[in-house]
């Protein structure tokens, strides 16, 4: 544990928990903890629940992979939603960031990860068993929407590849998508326009 000076052991743990997270700094942790405890103890009871269920409750789609709170997600269990059209991504935040611009109506696949030879992430890491049984069950559009990183453009041809003898039809969101980046840190506008502007495959392949 970490040592502050003068800092109560109990008060000193909530600090080092929250200097763990992304973004937050030792000092923006103490004034976080410091703050906690100047408010009343049932912020801290409501705040310490609302973690305890988080693992508990938050779990993931059996159909698509998404986030899901029991059996399969809101997205799946939609029926105006088009279950034609798959757009796939890397994570289940990049489905929420998709969301975040409402121009989508079609499903989900989330791989939970990307291709990625250096880190020993090959194609049984990923979730593709899901996806050929959706696949090969018919479906008129495949969007790849990995992010527009050197593995994530990877990781979109080689699904190209495999299933470029099913008979569906593969697109790519255009380049509204920086190199380099993160779906999940893109505005919605740019990731809107991204996915609408999409082209097929054969043509961004070129
Ligand atoms: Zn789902």
């Amino acid at each position: 544990m970490i040592h502050l000076p003068g800092v109560p052991v109990p008060l000193a743990r909530v600090i080092e928990m929250l200097a763990t997270l992304p973004g937050i700094g030792s000092k923006t942790a103490m004034r976080l903890g410091l703050n906690l405890l100047s408010r009343p103890a049932s912020d801290s009871k409501h705040l310490a629940e609302a973690l305890k269920t988080l693992h508990e409750e938050v779990g993931f789609c059996e159909t698509c992979g998404c986030f899901s709170e029991q059996g399969n997600c809101q997205f799946c269990h939609d029926v105006k939603r088009d279950t034609d059209v798959i757009c796939l991504v890397e994570q289940p935040v990049d489905v929420l960031m998709m969301e975040r611009g409402h121009g989508y109506r079609g499903c989900y696949h989330v791989l939970r990860g990307r291709l990625s030879p250096i880190d020993g992430i090959g194609p049984e890491q990923l979730r593709l068993t899901a996806l050929d049984r959706r696949v090969e069950q018919g479906i008129n559009e495949l969007i790849l929407a990995t992010s527009a990183t050197v593995d994530g453009e990877a990781t979109a041809h080689y699904l190209a590849n495999r299933y470029q003898h099913q008979d569906v039809r593969i697109s790519r969101i255009a380049r509204g998508v920086p190199e380099g980046g993160e779906l999940e840190y893109l505005d919605e506008h740019t990731l809107s326009r991204a996915l609408d502007q999409r082209v097929n495959w054969d043509t961004a392949a070129l």
